[in-house]
């Protein structure tokens, strides 16, 4: 039974944050493969190492000289080195990095490097081999992640290696040139490291104690998620709530291997588990309300619409033609309404609706902007009856106007509409009924 760790960048910002991640590691001996991000911030408006990497390769990209940013990471990896009393030498590696950026800008290899040196920082530190995500983390040649092939390559490599820092972001293309995920990837990393070694547990360390039940910025407080279900927190993470990368989650579900958010400043806490709805047990019938802003409703009206064969496919179709997302579609019978996000309907406004008109023949096409999507999610709604009753109820006592309702029909979600300037105290009133203090 192991585990694979995975630290983020503020639990890698200095040495002092390094030497807590040993401690965590020599408290568990089954936490045997350790991913790494780059170093982070150290306190609020810092730069992260990434950052000055991208800024590196934007100036040799252009012929400019980087040498301003680059002494700033010598400087952040030298120091860590120095304050843990290494006898590691990244001056080799460091230039290196230095003559290739000069001679070949790439911006995934750019970028990439934070994590790289990390790993061999945080090998010499452990005094563990460091195994290279590149040939073992594996891409096609359109950036799509190979998952068969990696888990192949880095199972046949950990097998034999008891424990290993693995850098987190990035892996390669075939012909092994450097590919990265998005932004935060290395949570992606752990997730597959954890999965190609057959983990029993993807332990994800960051600076917060797990998720919340609610955005902090809105509730005070609000009380910490415990158990999730991976499904739940989809749910959740599209509708604002953020503390994983949203593609981590893919390759450890599907081998059912949990997730433990944890928080490298607080050790000791419990954290969140993210696990299959199965293995948890049922507290209440809500486990966590998010919401966002921005979103417009175009509502289209025709006489006998619910007689009319394909006028829905007819609606969405324009929207897609214009990349649009559809969120949400509540229908009456003669009325259909589509709600997507301002941002992406701006630019084409005036030629969706005239294109709308024009291929569904509609009576009438409105638009309503200024739409929050509050989303209430639990997978205990299922065996409760209310929980419908109780959202409108404590909406309607705030006060609140509902202008959409949706409820997934897997029965984990009850979505509502609310005016944008009704955001907050939707947010509020719907923690106030399901968290009462
Ligand atoms: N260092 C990368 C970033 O800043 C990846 C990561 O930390 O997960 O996005």
């Amino acid at each position: 039974m192991h585990k694979t760790v995975k630290f983020g960048g503020s639990s890698l910002a200095d040495a002092k944050q390094f030497r807590k991640v040993a401690a965590i590691l020599a408290a568990d001996e089954s936490r045997r493969y350790v991913v790494v991000s780059a170093p982070g911030k150290r306190w609020d408006g810092d730069v992260k190492i990434t950052d000055l990497l991208y800024t590196c390769y934007a100036d040799a990209a252009k012929g400019e000289d980087f040498s301003g940013p680059f002494a700033q990471i010598r400087e952040r990896y030298e120091e860590i080195c120095r304050e843990l009393g290494l006898n590691l030498d990244l001056d080799g590696a460091l230039r290196e990095i230095e003559s290739e950026l000069r001679a070949r800008p790439d911006r995934d290899y750019a970028a990439s490097r934070g994590e790289y040196l990390n790993a061999l920082v945080m090998a010499a530190f452990l005094d563990i081999p460091m195994v290279d995500a590149a040939g073992r983390i594996l891409f096609d040649e359109n950036g799509n992640f190979l998952p068969e092939a990696s888990y192949r390559a880095l199972y046949a490599k950990l097998k034999e290696t008891p424990r290993a820092v693995i850098p987190g972001f990035y892996g390669s293309f075939r012909d092994g040139r450097i590919h990265t995920f998005s932004r935060g990837g290395s949570d992606v990393t752990g997730a597959i490291v954890a999965r190609a070694t057959n983990s029993a547990l993807y332990e994800n360390w960051t600076d917060v104690s797990g998720l919340l039940s609610c955005d902090p910025h809105i509730v005070e407080n609000p009380a910490p998620i415990r158990g999730i279900s991976y499904t739940e927190l989809r749910e959740l993470s599209y509708m604002g709530a953020s503390v994983l990368h949203e593609s981590a989650i893919f390759p450890v579900k599907s081998a059912g291997i949990p997730i433990n958010i944890r928080n490298t400043n607080a050790p000791d806490d419990p954290g969140t588990m993210i696990q299959t709805g199965a293995g948890l047990k049922y507290d209440r019938p809500v486990t966590g309300i998010a919401g966002r802003k921005g979103f417009s409703t175009i509502l289209v009206e025709m006489d006998q619409m619910n007689e009319t064969v394909g006028y829905a496919r007819d609606v969405l179709q324009v929207i897609a033609k214009y990349g649009i997302l559809m969120e949400h579609m509540p229908s009456g019978i003669d009325t259909l309404s589509v709600v997507v996000p301002t941002a992406q309907l701006d630019p084409h406004r005036n030629e969706i609706l005239v294109e709308l008109k024009n291929t569904t023949h509609a009576d009438a096409i409105y638009v309503s902007d200024r739409l929050a999507l509050i989303a209430v999610v639990g997978r205990g709604m299922v065996r409760q009856k209310g929980t419908a009753a109780r959202v409108f109820r404590a909406l309607s006592e705030a006060k609140i106007n509902v202008n959409m309702i949706d409820q997934g029909s897997g029965e984990m979600n009850i979505i509502v509409g609310v005016e944008s300037a009704d955001f907050e105290e939707a947010m509020r009133a719907l923690y106030r009924e399901f968290f009462p203090a």
